[in-house]
């Protein structure tokens, strides 16, 4: 597809901000991009698991059938010559590099080790890079733990809470559960030899399970970080609620907060860590709430320049910017309305938003969650009345905790 061809498409996909986003006239207001800092290189397109809920392969953009199922080198190094040009063009003191997929460990250990190597020779020793990678954690053996210590690879684990629960949806293309590969996996990981390997887990709230068993059976893991992720979702494609409920998201996640809350927060949660941060006035560093500016990029096994990955559950070809590092230097999709609007905080909001009294906390949402079909992603989240419960119960116990004084921004 050409360049002209994506842009077309956009437009009628979403014409805000596609059509409607004016980038020119921000600039003469004085708005700036914020340039990249972390950049997904998507070196396997193939995943060894089948989870029902997954964006890549399960939602609205099937673009994954058509790209090669690896990266090559050669698409790799163009990639490392943009990310060392763009570091160098903006004096970069730090980015981070997340190997992906599909699932980014059946790349092969040692090519993985190969590629960590090459970024850090491609970026300017000015420049701390750090390397992640992010897995389902079935592949996790002993060398390639290994491997991935020895070339300080740092990786995120997803795990769905207990046995069951995460067996339901994270299954094995037969069917059955990959829970006890991932657990085994986890406990090599937690070792003391790895701890500069492991960096966390991820979860997807699943608003029919028992928040506090999940949350209790990801902590034994001894994860330095967990984060929550609400399941993508927009409002052509609602997420599922159990019958009879209103906020279940909103539910299962403040009873884990005040579990966490309550024993002072013994391991970092991003989403409420940010809501906190967010409530005392304080930036966020996820794209679940707030309005800072999102500097992510993804480069997919092909070489061609896309936006975050979440978007693929929004429509067909929701994350094509037309470009590629072949040809394209990544400056180049700092100009694409689509990644303007994730800069542009609280002016990418819509009306409804603007007037809510939590803004500033809950900034619209995820933008993947504010999706409505032909009209674009100018609207409040799917998600607005769990983010609203959400957001007042841990305003209301911050509040009790330091006093009135000390918090805002959440009405
Ligand atoms: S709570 Fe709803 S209306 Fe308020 S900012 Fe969030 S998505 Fe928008």
């Amino acid at each position: 597809m050409t360049y002209e061809t994506v842009r077309a498409a956009q437009r009628a996909a979403a014409p805000w901000p596609y059509a409607e986003l004016d980038v020119r006239a921000l600039h003469a207001a004085g708005w700036r991009p914020t340039p990249f800092h972390d950049v997904v290189l998507k070196v396997h397109q193939r995943c060894n698991l089948a989870c029902d809920y997954c964006y890549v392969y399960e939602l609205a953009d099937q673009s994954w059938r058509g790209r090669p199922v690896s990266m090559t080198p050669e698409v790799w190094r163009a990639a490392l010559a943009r990310l060392g040009d763009h570091v160098r063009r903006h004096e970069l003191s730090g980015v981070r590099v997340v190997l992906h997929g599909g699932e980014p460990l059946l790349y092969g250990a040692d090519r993985l080790g190969e590629l960590a190597q090459a970024v850090r020779v491609a970026l300017p020793e000015s420049c701390q890079v750090e390397i992640g990678l992010q897995t389902n954690g079935v592949r996790l053996d002993e060398p390639t733990v290994a491997t991935l210590r020895q070339h300080r690879i740092r990786v995120g684990v997803s795990v769905d809470g207990v046995r069951a629960d995460h067996d339901r949806h994270r299954r094995m293309p037969n069917g059955s559960g990959s829970f006890a590969a991932v657990a085994h996996g986890l406990e090599i990981l937690r070792r003391p030899e790895n701890s500069q390997v492991y960096a966390g887990i991820l979860c997807t709230v699943a608003p029919d399970t028992d928040p506090i068993a999940c949350y209790e059976e990801l902590l034994a893991f001894q994860p330095p970080a967990l984060d929550f992720l609400l399941p993508h979702a927009n409002w052509d494609q609602p997420p599922w609620s159990p019958p009879g409920t209103s906020t279940p998201y909103a539910r299962w996640l403040s009873a884990v907060f005040d579990r966490w809350f309550s024993a002072g927060g013994p391991v970092p949660i991003k989403l409420f860590d940010d809501i906190v941060r967010l409530i005392l006035s304080g930036a966020s560093h996820s794209e679940q709430v707030g309005l800072s500016p999102s500097g992510v990029l993804v480069i997919e096994s092909d070489g061609t320049i896309e936006q975050v990955d979440a978007l693929k559950s929004a429509y067909e070809g929701a994350c094509a910017t037309g470009l590629d590092v072949h040809h394209d230097e990544l400056d180049a999709a700092l100009a694409d309305p689509g990644i303007v609007a994730r800069q542009i905080g609280i002016h990418a909001l819509s009306p409804a938003c603007l007037e809510c009294g939590l803004h500033r906390v809950c900034g619209g949402g995820h933008y993947a969650h504010r999706y409505r079909a032909g009209r674009g992603f100018r609207h409040p989240s799917v998600y607005c009345a769990d983010l609203t419960e959400l957001i007042k119960h841990v305003h209301t116990r911050v509040a009790d905790d330091l006093g009135p004084a000390r918090t805002s921004g959440a009405g």
